[in-house]
C-alpha cells in the first residue's frame, strides 16, 4: 500500500489526481491523508470527488467512504476498462482536471475510449481546455498518443455546464521525448472570449496584449460566445514554436479590471519568452507523469515550481524512475530515466 501525505510540498489536489492515475495504471493501491491540507478549504472539493469516483468506475476500484470535505481516502484499483464514459461534475468544477486524471490510464488500456465530461472548461487555477489540447495534447501526441480533444461548449464559474470530449486510441507505450529547446517561434495569436458580458471587455484585454506582446494585429481575435455559455470571459495567448506550444491564460473575474487580467497573461508570456526554458511552469508539472510513464525523456522549463517538485515526489512513489532537476542560469532541465 502506497502512503501519501497530502500536506507535503505543494499540498493541493494534483497529488491526489496523480496518485489516482498512477494507481489505475500500475494497479497499486494507495492511502492519502491530509488531502489538500494547504488550501483555504482543505479536503475534497466536488471536482476531486468526481475525479475519485470516475477513476473508481473506470478501474472498478474499491474506495473508502468519501464525501465533499473528506481529508483521507483509500483507493484499491482493479483493471482499467476502456469504453464510452460520460461524466457530469454537476458544478463548475474543472472538467479538464478530471480529464487529466483519466486520460493517461485510458490511453494505455488497450482499447479505444470516448470520454465526455460536463463541468467547468475555463476555471482559475486549472488548465483551460485550449491549453490541454494545444500544449499538453501536442506533447502527448509527440510521444505517440493518438488523441482528439474537443471543446464542445464553454463552462465558466459559477454556472458550469461546459462540455469537453476526448477520443482516445490505445497506445502500447508512450515514447520518450526531448524538449530542451523550443525551436524557432512559428506563430502567436491571442483570443479574448466573452459570453453574456460586454464586448468591451475583449477589446480592452486585446489592447493590452497588442501593447505588451509580440503579436501581429491580424492575430488578435475577439471571440463572442452564445449568451447561454456565460457569463464568462477568458483571455488566451497561444505561442507555437517548432517543438512546443504554450498557452497563457487568465479568467475574467468580477471586480478585476480587464486590463489587469490581460497584464497577467502578458507578464507570464514575457517571462517565458525571456527565459531559455522550452516549457512554462504549468506544462512542466503536467509533463512529468507522461514522461515517467514513457520511462525517460527530458525537458527544460522556465521556472521550477513547487507543483512540479511535489508531482515528482508522487510519481517516484508509484514508478521506479529517476527524476533529476538541474538548475541552469535561465532555466531548469528535468531528466527522467528508468
Ligand atoms: P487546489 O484547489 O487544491 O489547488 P487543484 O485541484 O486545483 O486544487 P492543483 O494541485 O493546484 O490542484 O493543480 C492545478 C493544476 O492546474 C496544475 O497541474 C497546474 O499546472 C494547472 N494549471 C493551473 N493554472 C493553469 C493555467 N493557467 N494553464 C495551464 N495549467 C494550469
Amino acid at each position: 500500500m502506497i502512503e501519501l501525505d497530502g500536506s507535503q510540498g505543494e499540498g493541493g489536489g494534483q497529488m491526489l489526481r496523480t496518485s489516482l492515475t498512477l494507481s489505475m495504471i500500475t494497479g497499486q493501491p494507495f492511502r492519502i491523508v491530509n488531502i489538500r491540507a494547504n488550501r483555504a478549504k482543505p479536503g475534497l472539493a466536488r471536482q476531486h470527488m468526481v475525479a475519485v469516483t470516475s477513476a473508481a468506475k473506470v478501474s472498478s476500484a474499491e474506495v473508502s467512504d468519501i464525501e465533499v470535505g473528506s481529508t483521507r481516502l483509500e483507493f484499491h484499483p482493479k483493471r482499467v476498462t476502456p469504453g464510452d464514459i460520460k461524466i457530469d461534475i454537476g458544478t463548475a468544477g474543472s472538467a479538464t482536471l478530471v480529464l487529466h486524471t483519466l486520460l493517461p490510464a485510458l490511453l494505455l488500456a488497450g482499447e479505444p475510449s470516448s470520454l465526455l465530461i460536463r463541468g467547468g472548461t475555463h476555471n482559475p487555477m486549472a488548465p483551460p481546455m485550449h491549453f490541454v489540447d494545444r500544449a499538453f495534447g501536442r506533447a502527448l501526441r509527440q510521444m505517440g498518443a493518438v488523441v482528439e480533444l474537443e471543446l464542445r461548449r464553454f463552462g465558466f464559474y459559477p454556472r458550469g455546464g461546459g462540455e469537453i470530449a476526448a477520443n482516445i486510441m490505445p497506445c502500447r507505450r508512450l515514447q520518450p521525448i526531448e524538449l530542451i529547446a523550443r525551436g524557432p517561434r512559428l506563430h502567436a495569436f491571442a483570443e479574448a472570449f466573452v459570453a453574456a458580458l460586454p464586448p468591451d471587455i475583449a477589446h480592452r484585454e486585446l489592447d493590452v496584449i497588442r501593447a505588451q506582446c509580440d503579436v501581429r494585429e491580424a492575430n488578435l481575435r475577439m471571440c463572442g460566445l452564445p449568451n447561454d455559455q456565460g457569463p464568462g470571459n477568458v483571455l488566451l495567448y497561444t505561442v507555437e514554436h517548432e517543438h512546443v506550444t504554450e498557452v497563457f491564460s487568465a479568467i475574467g473575474e468580477r471586480g478585476v479590471r480587464s486590463e489587469d487580467v490581460a497584464r497577467r497573461v502578458a507578464a507570464e508570456a514575457r517571462a517565458y519568452e525571456e527565459s531559455d526554458g522550452a516549457v512554462g511552469e504549468h506544462l512542466a508539472d503536467q509533463l512529468l507523469l507522461p514522461l515517467a510513464l514513457a520511462g525517460g525523456g527530458s525537458f527544460s522549463m522556465a521556472h521550477l515550481s513547487q507543483h512540479t517538485l511535489t508531482n515528482a515526489d508522487v510519481v517516484r512513489k508509484f514508478l521506479p524512475v529517476r527524476i533529476d532537476f538541474i538548475r541552469e542560469p535561465s532555466r531548469t532541465v528535468c531528466t527522467v530515466g528508468g
